[in-house]
Order: structure tokens, then C-alpha cells, then sequence
């Protein structure tokens, strides 16, 4: 089953004739993971904020499809709703709205009913262990005083929680010291499920080699995906990338 897929895409900044995308393209079937890769600036996240409908880009040419319907003709709100979830390189932090309300709000946004605290609870609770993260979590407000892999894995709780079928992760391993990096790769394994698919943006093939399952690999360059591994495993891959694109050594130390 197709989920998304991207045609010759491209993209300019609002008001602007700079484009950033060049003709995209991209194909991802239920179940899968795939993974961008790329030096800074190639249009990584670009690509990923035009796919959620960022109102900074417009798009001039091309298709996107996810699970049937012109994703192009949607609002933000409307993508969401049609099961399409991005996680930003830095989340926000909400003083004073406690977790389980956040997170209890955004279901009822995307379900489009109410849920009672004690019901959602109930939700929640298989969620938070499929992503190993415990109770505590809940009564704390929205990311604040977070470490740097605690808000990354709310990131994922609020996926979990949404039931995506399409999770776009930008450099949700960034800045992550290596236990972070293992909990966040935890907490995305217990998600993953034969339904949903991730497409994870990253620099480094840490996340990829700890997460440890099949995935197809595309390498950006100027607004462009210029290669792409199909379905290998990760360590292998990474260890193909490394040697075959001296472009990207430095970057995949
Ligand atoms: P990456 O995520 O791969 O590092 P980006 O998508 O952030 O790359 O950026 C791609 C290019 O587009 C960069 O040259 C960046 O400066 C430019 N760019 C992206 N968004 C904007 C914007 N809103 N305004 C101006 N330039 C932008
Ligand atoms: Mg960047
Ligand atoms: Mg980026």
C-alpha cells in the first residue's frame, strides 16, 4: 500500500522566486522507514515543513498523495487529521498547561471528540509504556525544564498518542548524548507498528544504527534526492554511505 508519494516536487519561500526544492521525489509504502540524509542546507527540513504545509513555502510544481488524497489541497489542520504528524527540530515549551492536558487537548483536536481525563488516562497508559516513559510525565508542564531527550521523547508520546500513520521526525536525535539517543530509539521502535510509517531527517546514522531495522536510505543534495539505498539494513547502509559518498564523509563521521 502506497502512503505518500511525492512528484517532481518543487518549492519556492513565499514571495520569493527562490526555490528550495528542485523536484522531489519519494515513495513510502505502509510499514516503512525511511531516512533523509544531507549536509546543512540541502532542503531537509525544507521538504519536511512543505509536506506538514508550512506557510513560509509555496509550492509550484508537482504532486503529493498520502493514502489517496491530493495533500496539496489540505490545510495544515486537515493534514493532520489525515494522519500525517511532523515533530520540529526544537519543541516548545508551554508554562503553566500540564502534559496530560496538552496531550489530552491535541487528541480531542484530531479525534474530533471529547475524552474525559480519566478515559484518556486509560488511552494513555499503553502508550506511555510502548514508549517507555512513566507517569511522572504527565503532571509536568508542556517541555518545561525537559532535558534535551525527555522533550524529544514527549515528541513521541505525542505521536503515539495522535496515532499517526505518518511520522516526520527532523533531527529528532539532535543534540542527544548517547543514553537519550537510545531511549528516543526505544521509544520509536515500541511504536513502529506493520501500520505506520516514519520518514526520520538526521546528519548522523546513530539513531539509524541503534534503531536497527530495515529502511530506505535518500541522500539530499540542493533540493534534490540524488540517491537513494533501497531496503537495506542499517548498519550496512551506513557503513555504504560512509565509504560511497565521500560528499557526506564529514558528516557521517
Ligand atoms: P536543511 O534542513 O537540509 O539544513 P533547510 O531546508 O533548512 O535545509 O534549508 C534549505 C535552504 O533554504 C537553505 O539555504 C536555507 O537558508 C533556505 N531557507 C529555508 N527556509 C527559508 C526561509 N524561510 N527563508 C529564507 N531561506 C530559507
Ligand atoms: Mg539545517
Ligand atoms: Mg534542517
Amino acid at each position: 500500500n502506497v502512503f505518500l508519494e511525492v512528484k517532481d516536487l518543487r518549492a519556492v519561500i513565499k514571495d520569493s522566486d527562490k526555490e528550495i526544492l528542485k523536484g522531489v521525489n519519494l515513495t513510502i509504502n505502509e510499514g516503512e522507514i525511511h531516512t533523509i540524509m544531507g549536509r546543512n542546507g540541502s532542503g531537509k527540513s525544507t521538504f519536511a515543513k512543505v509536506l506538514v504545509g508550512h506557510p513560509d513555502y509555496e509550492v509550484t510544481k508537482g504532486s503529493v498523495v498520502f493514502k489517496g488524497e491530493n495533500l496539496l489541497d489540505m490545510d495544515p489542520e486537515e493534514r493532520s487529521h489525515a494522519g500525517l504528524f511532523m515533530s520540529f527540530q526544537s519543541p516548545v515549551e508551554i508554562p503553566g498547561v500540564s502534559n496530560m492536558d496538552f496531550l489530552r487537548m491535541a487528541y480531542s483536536a484530531k479525534k474530533k471528540t471529547e475524552i474525559s481525563p480519566i478515559e484518556f488516562f486509560h488511552y494513555l497508559l499503553p502508550k506511555l509504556e510502548a514508549v517507555k516513559m512513566d507517569t511522572r510525565f504527565l503532571d509536568r508542564n508542556v517541555n518545561e525544564g525537559f532535558s534535551g531527550g525527555e522533550k524529544k521523547r514527549n515528541e513521541i508520546l505525542q505521536l503515539a498518542v495522535l496515532e499517526a500513520d505518518l511520522a516526520i521526525l527532523d533531527e529528532i536525535d539532535s543534540g542527544l548524548d548517547v543514553d537519550a539517543l537510545q531511549d528516543v530509539a526505544k521509544a520509536l521502535v515500541g511504536l513502529m507498528t506493520p501500520k505506520n510509517s516514519i520518514l526520520m531527517i538526521t546528519h548522523y546514522p546513530n539513531l539509524l544504527d541503534l534503531i536497527s531495522k530495515r529502511c530506505f536510505v535518500h541522500i539530499m543534495e540542493d533540493g534534490l534526492i540524488v540517491s537513494y539505498y533501497q531496503e537495506l539494513h542499517i548498519k550496512n547502509c551506513c557503513r555504504n554511505l560512509r565509504s560511497s559518498f565521500p560528499v557526506l564523509k564529514y558528516e557521517l563521521q
